[in-house]
């Protein structure tokens, strides 16, 4: 089987296992989505969830995320981790969207990248979830997996991205992401997969060779 044809049966596989696969952080709108992303970095998005359900409702535009006290703000969010990095550049990023963008959340790459604290992961989903742009969103849990299916030997989040934009249909990307992200929390975990559970074992490199 080449790995077009495993990667299609995954999908197949996964849209009967996952198939409301979604965002598991809350977001009313691609501002909210782009902070929660950012304050999702080394944090669980249970946690940010929990930060963010205070938080939107004590900042409620841009204008008030740009125009933050800055220590209040790190104390609003320290719980998530890195509260100092974390506060500086979702401040600074709502103030570049109203000076550079007319206070929105722009819809392509390029220019989401040049916003504070947001890399290709962060403008992928915003661009993915809020914008219907299709996008492959490597965070932990599909790096871990796309390396043990075997569908990138990369570590480096870019080239994995690359790698899985060759051989994903298109129209997968998000859904395939969001559903990696599943199975990464159900079954395929960090320290000990199940592969033994595992509905994808016959199309997956580590599967097949761990013979549980
Ligand atoms: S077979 Fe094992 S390594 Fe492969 S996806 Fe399933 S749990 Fe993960």
């Amino acid at each position: 089987m080449t790995l077009k044809q495993r990667v299609l049966k995954i999908i197949e596989q996964f849209d009967r296992m996952y198939p409301e696969a979604d965002c598991s952080l809350e977001y009313r709108d691609p501002l909210q989505l782009m902070i929660a992303t950012q304050l999702a970095a080394q944090c669980t998005d249970a946690r940010v969830n929990i930060v963010t359900k205070d938080l939107f409702q004590k900042y409620r535009t841009v204008e008030d995320f740009a125009n933050a006290d800055l220590e209040e703000f790190e104390q609003d969010i320290k719980s998530t981790g890195f509260y100092h990095n974390k506060a500086r550049n979702i401040i600074a990023a709502c103030q570049m969207l109203i000076s550079d963008f007319a206070g929105n959340v722009p819809s392509n790459m390029e220019d989401l990248l040049k916003l504070p604290g947001v890399g290709r992961k962060t403008a992928n989903l915003v661009l993915n979830d809020c914008f219907g742009v299709p996008g492959i969103v490597v965070d932990t849990h599909a790096k871990r997996l796309s390396n043990r299916i075997g569908l990138t030997d990369k570590e480096d989040p870019e080239k994995i991205e690359y790698d899985l934009m060759k051989i994903i249909p298109v129209e997968s990307w998000g859904r395939f992401c969001h559903q990696l992200v599943l199975h990464g929390r159900a079954i395929c975990n960090a320290r000990k997969p199940a592969c033994g559970e595992c509905d994808i074992k016959s199309f997956c490199k580590y599967g097949q060779k761990s013979n549980i």
